[in-house]
């Protein structure tokens, strides 16, 4: 038995990107959709997973595979507004949220046992979905891999919970590789040692696995294996950055220059920046090439922090006009040393 603790939640919403697409389009849910980006798959919903379809696979290979795929659009807009929404109730549930990325992140829910856990993981599933018109799924567990692998397992639209006497058993027979920041180098490693599962790792003398994985992976497994890995949800208190993002060629904009496209995603992140209650004071734009190119990086900071859109506007236009701009296949717009702006100066307004 390990050291009791406290039930933690990771709560990851559904194929985000085609779930948002697909509240536009209700009807074709039990159809496999797709979301794309550029040429690759960016989401595939599950009858589309079934029909072998999967994330970063080339657009081409999906429809081979999966012959009555439905690609469907979302503007990004509608993404990252549906992402805030979802942080917003996940802030609601939790005095404590860490992000793992737009769509999922751990909670502290302050349950001290696991009944209350579940109920306010589903009180929070029910909510999103009513809110949202998305589903999340819940897994509850006693650490940060406990309650991640319990979110996988209760994928799509479910909750799923690690009790604490079922953690050793499970411990001993995870896989290596699904145990999470293994990448593909570590993985072939522990194989050559003939380590398929944590249990594996009890008979490698803990000098040859530090040889073979490195001193930093090797404690990282340890901990795992013996259940003192990260229990402790880090909250963000507010994002130091914000961006937005348009594409012309995944969303249809032929017709968009540099210009209106650095204006649309101007407005988009200092919206999202002002509701939030957040003030920048710094820029960057990329610019992604229509071609083969490397994404094109502008920056400045040191700007005085100011919601002021005109100030912003200038700003970033002079940034872009900062050298040649390339035709583009889409931009990105990024705000950056966000503060609360009941914590910025007034003078400086
Ligand atoms: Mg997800």
């Amino acid at each position: 038995m390990f050291e009791a603790g406290r039930p933690l939640l990771h709560a990851d919403a559904d194929c985000f990107f085609a779930s948002v697409a697909l509240r536009r389009r209700p009807d074709l849910r039990a159809r496999p959709v797709a979301v794309v980006n550029h040429v690759f798959v960016a989401s595939a919903n599950y009858p589309a997973r079934a029909g072998g379809v999967r994330s970063a696979m080339l657009v081409q290979e999906a429809r081979h595979r999966c012959p009555e795929l439905v690609v469907l659009d979302v503007p990004y807009a509608e993404v990252e507004e549906v992402g805030d929404a979802l942080f917003e109730i996940f802030h609601r549930f939790a005095p404590a949220v860490e992000p793992g990325s737009v769509e999922e992140a751990f909670l502290d829910v302050g349950a001290e046992d696991w009944p209350a856990a579940l109920d306010t993981a589903q009180a929070l599933r029910k909510q999103v979905q009513q809110e949202l018109g998305i589903t999340v799924s819940v897994g509850v567990g006693r650490t940060k891999l406990m309650a991640k692998l319990a979110s996988r397992a209760a994928k799509p639209d479910g909750l799923y919970s690690i009790a604490l006497q079922d953690e050793p058993q499970l411990r001993a027979d995870l896989p290596i590789g699904q145990v999470w920041g293994v990448g593909q180098k570590t993985f072939a490693r522990l194989e050559n040692l003939d380590v398929q599962r944590l249990a594996d790792l009890d008979r490698i003398p803990r000098a040859q696995l530090q040889q073979v994985c490195g001193t930093t992976m090797a404690r990282r497994l340890w901990q795992i294996r013996a259940g003192t890995d990260d229990a402790r949800v880090r909250p963000v208190r507010h994002r130091d950055s914000l961006s937005a993002e348009s594409s012309i060629a995944g969303y249809g904009r032929p017709d968009h220059s540099p210009e209106q496209l650095l204006t649309l995603c101007l407005e988009r992140v200092l919206h999202r920046a002002e509701k939030a209650g957040l003030v920048g004071n710094g820029l960057t734009l990329t610019l992604q090439p229509a071609g083969e190119e490397l994404p094109l990086r502008r920056k400045q900071s040191g700007f005085t922090a100011t919601a002021d859109r005109s100030a912003w506007q200038s700003a970033a236009d002079r940034l872009l006009h900062a050298g040649p701009v390339p035709p583009l296949a889409g931009l990105r717009v990024t705000l950056t040393g966000l503060l609360p702006a009941d914590q910025v100066p007034q003078t400086l307004f």
